[in-house]
């Protein structure tokens, strides 16, 4: 055979062009394994579906999930939970949208996330000719998100994959939508030149140091108060500078007052904790300083009554985002920057000769919140059949403080306000639930993460009406054999069981199926199922799914007349001026 004929040999030039060629698919997941993204969360379709398969034959782990919403709820605590980017997949138009409310939801929180979806071809969304799932999906994501991209040519994936990390973890980290058309899977570029096109991201969340100026002026608004408060919220517990924190607060000698999920940073039963005398601290303050907390309403945007206006205060400011200064009221002591590098230097600023806050001030508050502590105490031992919140509650509170490693994730309405006051938290970011908006909905989503990514036993609270929203994933709980004990608060309904419809057959429109068996679902899939109709039951039921870690499903039987409306946040539902309200 000749020399020419040898080198077009169809066989031997095929194999040599597989050796050197790489692709679309290999390039997004050699750029995300680059950067180290081992776990993704995923919903397969077209034009998805081979890469998760090649994911996972490339050794990232890949959950596929039942609906997008909670795949992607799912990355988003997991951006929370690592301080790195959760990854959410999934295929184009109604897999983005059913993915995008987590995104928003990523994006509002400061949780780090990226939304990757297939999208449809351009030549065809932008002449609007009708492709299958045709949208324009780069322009709907844009307002809804930190930043977003679009990846059109191969060589080009390195550099979009590391825009999308390094804009969801810098500053304020946030959701970030990366857009990759189903014809840039299969394009096929030189291995060596895709290698060398891929970008390891140096320093994703670099440290921001306070200016000295500010930090000095924060100190200086701190030594003059008389009665501080620190307000510590879930961007403190984000931070994960959780030494430093602890000593600060110690050596301020201030109550601290923690938001949902900066509860545990320090334990609710330290001595400054203010948990249980909230108004009274807002009130009577006369400095409060915010660490990783906004002003927004879950804290009465810092004014009005339960700030004890027309009092003023000061306030220091402690976070990444300038922006975040004086959005609500005057902030006197802007500092600026990540929180580790802030509270650090607060510490180094007091010195060794600081002054704790006066003692009067603080034995103030432990009295306060001894007697509130003890007003609630009887309550929570009662072992009524049906159970009302306290008793099942009172339950759930000693198995926390007996597993201060469990992570509770927690969302209803009674469900959702009353937990959060009644169970202690020991251990920072264990407790994970609805966030800034709120939000019904992340139940399953946030209970299979937390599993994933900290492999330690989760206990979910859920509201009957929060966990409809997600209740399918029960299936991928099982599936992946995931330690997670589902408590279902099972109240026959909506805020309330007892809502009738005056004015004809159907059912008010707040109440569900009477007396549904909710355990009886995650035994279709191999699952455990109990159903529990006293704190006694509940107890028990509880203990034996945290120490087995068996999927388990507890239907907690509450009594249908025990809720309120809306739970705590009742005042929030705008009020008819001409008629009363239709159902009873
Ligand atoms: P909460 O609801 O618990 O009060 P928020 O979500 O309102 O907490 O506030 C969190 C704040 O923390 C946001 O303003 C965000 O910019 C800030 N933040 C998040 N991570 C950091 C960080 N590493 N350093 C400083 N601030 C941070
Ligand atoms: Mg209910």
């Amino acid at each position: 055979m000749s020399a020419l004929a040898k080198r077009i040999d169809p066989v031997e030039s095929e194999a040599a062009e597989q050796r050197e060629l790489t692709d679309g698919f290999h390039l997004v997941i050699d750029a995300l394994k680059l950067n180290g993204v081992k776990t993704v969360y995923n919903v397969p379709g077209i034009p998805i579906t081979d890469l998760g398969r090649m994911m996972q034959a490339e050794g990232i782990r890949v959950l596929s999930f039942r609906h997008e919403q909670n795949a992607g709820y799912a990355a988003s605590i997991a951006g929370y939970l690592t301080k790195r980017p959760g990854i959410c997949l999934t295929v184009s138009a109604p897999g983005f949208l059913n993915g995008l409310t987590a995104l928003a939801h990523a994006t509002t929180n400061c949780f780090p996330m990226i939304l990757i979806s297939g999208s449809s071809e351009r030549e065809v969304v932008d002449l609007q000719q009708g492709d299958y799932e045709e949208m324009d999906q780069l322009a709907v994501a844009k307002t809804m998100c930190k930043a977003a991209f679009r990846v059109l040519h191969a060589a080009d994936i390195g550099i979009g994959v590391a825009r999308a990390i390094r804009a969801a973890v810098s500053g304020r980290p946030g959701g970030v939508y990366l857009d990759l058309p189903a014809k840039l899977f299969g394009q096929v570029m030189d291995a060596t030149a895709g290698e060398k096109s891929l970008v390891k991201v140096i320093d994703p969340a670099p440290a921001q140091i306070p200016a000295p100026e500010a930090v000095k002026r924060a100190l200086e608004v701190l030594k003059s108060a008389k009665k501080p408060l620190i307000i510590l919220g879930k961007g403190a517990a984000y931070a994960q500078a959780d030494e430093q924190i602890r000593t600060f607060v110690e050596k301020s000698g201030s109550p601290f007052l923690p938001m949902s999920m900066a509860k545990g940073l320090l334990p609710d039963t330290h001595p400054q904790c203010a948990g249980a005398a909230r108004s009274t601290v807002l009130k009577e303050s006369d400095v409060v300083l915010l660490i990783g907390a906004r002003l927004n309403w879950l804290l009465s945007h810092g004014k009005g009554k339960s700030w004890g206006e027309p009092h003023s205060k000061k306030l220091i400011q402690i976070d990444i985002e300038p922006k975040e200064m004086d959005s609500n009221v005057e902030i006197a002591a802007p500092l600026v920057g990540d929180i580790g590098s802030c509270v650090s230097a607060l510490l180094e600023g007091m010195g060794n000769k600081w002054t704790p806050a006066p003692a009067e001030w603080l034995n103030a508050v432990k009295t306060k919140r001894e007697e509130n502590v003890a007003k609630m105490a009887p309550r929570l031992m009662n072992n009524n059949s049906p159970m009302d919140y306290h008793g099942a509650l009172g339950v759930l509170r000693t198995i926390i403080k007996e597993r201060p490693d469990a992570i509770l994730v927690n969302e209803g309405a009674n469900t959702l306000d009353l937990a959060r006051g009644v169970i202690d938290m020991y251990r920072p970011r264990k407790r994970i639930d609805v966030g800034t908006w709120g939000i019904m909905g992340i139940g399953m989503g946030y209970s299979i993460a937390a599993a994933v990514e900290t492999r330690n036993p989760v206990l979910a609270i859920e509201g009957d009406s929060a966990f409809g929203f997600s209740g399918m994933e029960i299936e991928t709980i099982c599936r992946y054999n995931l330690p997670v004990c589902v408590v279902v608060f099972n109240n026959d309904g909506i805020y309330r069981g007892t809502d009738r419809n005056s004015a004809g057959s159907d059912p008010a429109t707040t109440v569900f199926v009477k007396g549904a068996r909710y355990d009886r679902m995650i035994e279709a899939f191999g699952g455990v199922g109990v159903n529990a109709t006293s704190p006694d039951e509940l107890r028990r039921a509880v203990n034996e799914a945290m120490d087995s870690g068996k999927p388990t499903l507890i239907n907690a039987v509450i009594d249908p007349a025990a809720g309120s409306e809306s739970g705590r946040i009742g005042n929030l539902n705008p009020q008819s001026a001409i008629r009363k309200k239709p159902t009873q």
